[in-house]
């Protein structure tokens, strides 16, 4: 046999040379077709199609077709079902490869992968499934019927088609020995195509009578194409997307497995995985792909031994590398800063108001902070309007009266532009010298380069680009970054590499219950501002089904009429198309419909970011009424004469996200108005609308967004890099979440930098995930 497989290999590859079909006599398909069969390969069916048209293909398509076939048979594949150990595999491959070195993933697949955030052999072995489905218990279609989730194994009979309003309704008939049951397959005509007559399938959902027959509108199925397969009793659910079967998943997370879990070692130190009993990694890894019968009711939950053990490891990891950082921080020595307490005292005599109670505890903590010859390194955490921009300039003026340079940074270059328009003005009068730096390439933008390298720019706010190498400062003392949450721990650390380590001060208006904060930005000292300017009003919240449209435009009206200004909100919806025919449509009602005498103008992530700014100042100078945007106008924006907002379609927002939004308005002495304008009656749609109507504090908001909809939703943080959490979630899971932190400092107490033989692992894998971890006592000489 194992010869029979050695010749095949030569063979393949001399064929790879000649492509004539002529490597063996008989030709070279007969061959491949006589050897797939005695040596029982289970070639995938794209392959084996391919094997009958070789003598056709042209010698691209053969060169291709043969590599496919060589790689396959190298990974391993071998008749018998997957057998979830992890022995020995022949040889590993490296996790970073792209998942395009898999058997079975050519473009499109590559493409519906990325569509799901898998890049890498790591990435797809830690795609974990959504949920777990118990099929052990297959019943027999004449006793299904109940309210919970059951399976059937049956044969497609037939499809039918249901006259309705909105058209055709495809039905297809299931059959077993006992019944009947008709999958409805709402908008899934497709299904048409894929369950015709004499498929068998198995299916699971949930089941009901409708007119005296049974049906199920909410079902998963698996097709089962031949009859010795062995399926799961406990099926794995995995997200899917588009084009991509579970099947076809599963399969390639299999093939990956084989080859590659072998490389995930266990990171967690043998006396803590003792300790808490844990399960090992790859054993872990391979229960989540393949569970057991056994660990089914712990699934679901997230307590099977299996994921904690994962949890588990992802925040010892996390916490590691937030304490380690914070050490190396402390570890920094730095000049005290001077501080010009007379220059301070003046500038804030000229505002034009006192500064809070909350604001003066916060400029003395910085003050301390600059003053101590260690780093600052602080959160600034405060709602929206409470006024973190003035606490971070006034630390920025500290700074540039002490000789050195500030960089305020901000998330997007709308942003970046008002802050600049804003306190350039200001600052001039107190001879500051204030540059604004974006992205794109201009002839400025390599003068104001020059100048931030001379010193001759005293506080540059800008956006990511500030962070690029071609930036260089000439003594950058302070970085500012406002609006943290676009900003995670690796670029956090990716700060500190520039030549010069600065403080930092991060503001953030995303409110974190304090104890969560603590973890979950270990790294950071944290500020908050929990009091409000005197004499701002909240802003009037009112909430208005769609059908009352009419409503909401007339109070736009009335603040037009008193020359006040508009934003109109629309929800950005990720298919971009959609999203311009949404606010598009919104856009043209206003202007031709609504409101034909004021300006009217549309701003969207879509547009050039000129063009953007372009509007937004026009905006901020009083040129347009009313603003039509989506939600790129989220964060920052500051006009004090928009004292009026309509969100449409707010049940689409989150709650923090609305409540973001409508800290834009009501910024200047005015009161502000904001109008949610809702679709669909649901309960939970009803109780946000209220809780946005009733309430007005940022922190009760976030909760009751987080009851509700979960912490990774609302923050954006999965997204933004800040949580890179495969599995584990710090409000679920916090208990966990102690432990792993007590670990943590339990094995840097010990060995602080990760010296230790025994702790190696965990460094690298620190520095694979986060950043390098220095070995020096002192990061800098002041
Ligand atoms: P945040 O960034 O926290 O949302 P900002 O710093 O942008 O808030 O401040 C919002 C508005 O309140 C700004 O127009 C600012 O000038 C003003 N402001 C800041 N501090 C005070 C204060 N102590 N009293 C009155 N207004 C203030
Ligand atoms: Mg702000």
């Amino acid at each position: 046999m194992e010869m029979d497989r050695e010749r095949l290999k030569k063979i393949i590859e001399q064929e790879s040379q000649r492509l004539d079909n002529q490597t063996v006599f008989g030709g070279f398909d007969q061959y491949l077709k006589k050897m797939i069969q005695k040596l029982s390969i289970s070639v995938p069916e794209e392959l084996l199609i391919d094997v009958d048209r070789y003598p056709q293909m042209s010698n691209s398509a053969k060169s291709i077709f043969l590599r496919d076939l060589e790689t396959y048979l190298k990974d391993g594949h071998q008749s018998q079902p997957f057998t979830p150990q992890p022995s020995p595999p022949t040889k590993s491959v490296d996790s970073q490869l792209s998942v395009r070195t898999i058997n079975g993933v050519g473009p499109v697949v590559e493409k519906q992968l990325n569509r799901l955030n898998i890049y890498t052999r790591e990435d797809l072995i830690f795609y974990f499934p959504r949920l777990y489905q118990d099929r052990g218990q297959i019943i027999p279609i004449a006793k299904v019927g109940s309210s919970v989730l059951q399976t059937v194994m049956g044969m497609v009979v037939r499809h039918e088609r249901i006259a309705t309003r909105r058209g055709r309704l495809l039905k297809i008939v299931i059959q077993d020995k006992t019944g009947q049951v008709s999958l409805v397959c709402f908008n899934r005509d497709f299904l048409a195509r894929i369950l015709t007559p004499g498929k068998k399938i198995l299916l699971t959902g949930f089941f009901q009578m409708a007119y005296g027959k049974k049906e199920t509108s909410r079902f998963e199925y698996e097709i089962i194409d031949s009859e010795d397969i062995q399926f799961e009793s406990i099926l794995p659910v995995y997200g899917l997307t588009d084009g991509l079967t579970t099947k076809k998943l599963r399969s390639l997370i299999d093939t990956a497995l084989k080859t590659t879990l072998s490389v995930f070692q266990d990171t967690i130190p043998q006396p803590i995985r003792e300790k808490y009993h844990l399960q090992r990694k790859p054993e872990a890894i391979l229960e989540l792909h393949h569970p057991s019968r056994s660990s089914f009711s712990e699934l679901n939950k997230h307590r099977s031994r299996s994921q904690i053990a994962l949890i588990f490891e992802e925040f010892l990891l996390f916490a590691l590398s937030l304490k380690v950082r914070r050490h190396q921080i402390q570890a920094c020595r730095v000049q005290p800063i001077v501080l010009d307490r007379k220059f301070i005292d003046h500038f804030v005599q000229k505002l034009p108001f006192e500064l809070t109670f909350a604001q003066k505890k916060v400029i003395k903590q910085i003050e301390n902070n600059l003053t101590s010859g260690s780093l600052m390194n602080r959160l600034l955490q405060g709602d929206v309007g409470s006024g973190k921009t003035l606490v971070a300039i006034i630390g920025a003026l500290y700074i540039v009266k002490a000789g050195q340079q500030v960089a305020m940074m901000a998330p997007t270059e709308i942003l970046a532009d008002q802050h600049y328009l804003r306190w350039s003005q200001v600052l001039k009068d107190f001879g500051i010298e204030v540059g604004l730096l974006t992205g794109g390439q201009s002839k400025e933008k390599d003068e104001i380069i020059e100048k931030i390298s001379e010193g001759k720019v005293h506080l540059v706010i800008g956006t990511h680009a500030l962070l690029e190498d071609y930036v260089q400062f000439n003594q950058l003392g302070l970085v500012i970054v406002d609006e943290q949450h676009r900003f995670g721990v690796k670029q956090r650390s990716r700060l500190k590499e520039k030549a010069v380590v600065p403080h930092l001060l991060v503001m953030s208006a995303t409110p974190i219950p304090r104890t969560l904060a603590l973890t979950l930005y270990g790294d950071l000292d944290i500020s908050v501002l929990d009091e409000k300017p005197v004499g701002r009003k909240p802003v009037e919240t009112v909430a208005f089904s769609m059908k009352e449209q009419a409503q909401a435009f007339q109070q736009v009206g009335s603040f037009l009429e008193k020359g006040q200004q508009a934003f109109v909100v629309c929800p950005a919806i990720e298919e971009s198309d959609l999203e311009l025919s949404n606010v598009n449509e919104v856009y043209g009602q206003l202007k031709n419909k609504w409101f034909p005498r004021s300006r009217v103008e549309l701003i969207h992530g879509k547009l050039p970011s000129k063009e953007k700014d372009d509007i937004m100042i026009r905006f901020s100078r009083g040129g347009i009424q009313i603003l039509v945007a989506t939600s790129v106008i989220e964060v920052g924006i500051d006009v004090p004469n928009a004292n009026v907002m309509v969100i449409e379609n707010a049940e689409r927002f989150g709650l923090a996200q609305l409540h973001q939004l409508r800290g834009r308005i009501g910024r200047g002495d005015q009161v502000g108005l904001c109008v949610l304008l809702y679709q669909g009656k649901s309960q939970d749609i009803q109780k946000r609308m209220e809780i946005m109507v009733n309430t007005d504090d940022g922190f009760l908001i976030a909760e009751e967004d987080l009851k509700m909809r979960g912490p990774g939703e609302f923050y954006g943080v999965r997204q933004s890099g800040i949580l890179e959490f495969h599995l584990a979630d710090p409000f679920r899971d916090w208990k966990i979440l102690e432990k792993a932190h007590e670990e943590a400092n339990f094995i840097l107490q010990d060995d602080p930098r990760l010296q230790k033989p025994e702790n190696q692992i965990l460094k690298k894998e620190i520095e694979r995930r986060f950043f390098q971890i220095s070995s020096d006592e002192l990061l800098i000489e002041a």
